[in-house]
């Protein structure tokens, strides 16, 4: 008996591969720095930076960014001292 294995099954397209595991990770980027993945996830997602330096960098990229766009380094940047000195002269000019 013979089966024609060509016919009945689809050989997938080498760009319709099985998900690697740096697409899962890329997929995974932004809910991990915006805090939304849950613990299974981040626990992939940390371990496979370890493993995986291109993967790694993008997410230092993707941090960077988010930090920059929610403006959470220039928190940092600007010391408190500063900030308060901004915030009594604006007081002192709108009294
Ligand atoms: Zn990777």
């Amino acid at each position: 008996m013979e089966t024609k294995f060509t016919e009945a099954y689809e050989q997938p397209a080498s760009d319709t591969r099985h998900e690697t595991d740096c697409d899962k990770v890329a997929k995974l980027l932004d809910a991990v720095v915006d805090g939304e993945a849950t613990a299974e996830e981040q626990t992939f997602f940390t371990g496979h930076l370890e493993d995986c330096v291109p993967c790694f960098e993008s997410h230092q990229k993707q941090k960077l960014l988010k930090g920059l766009v929610s403006g959470n380094l220039k928190r940092i940047l600007v010391p408190e001292r500063l900030a308060l000195a901004i915030k009594t002269k604006i007081q002192a000019t709108t009294v």
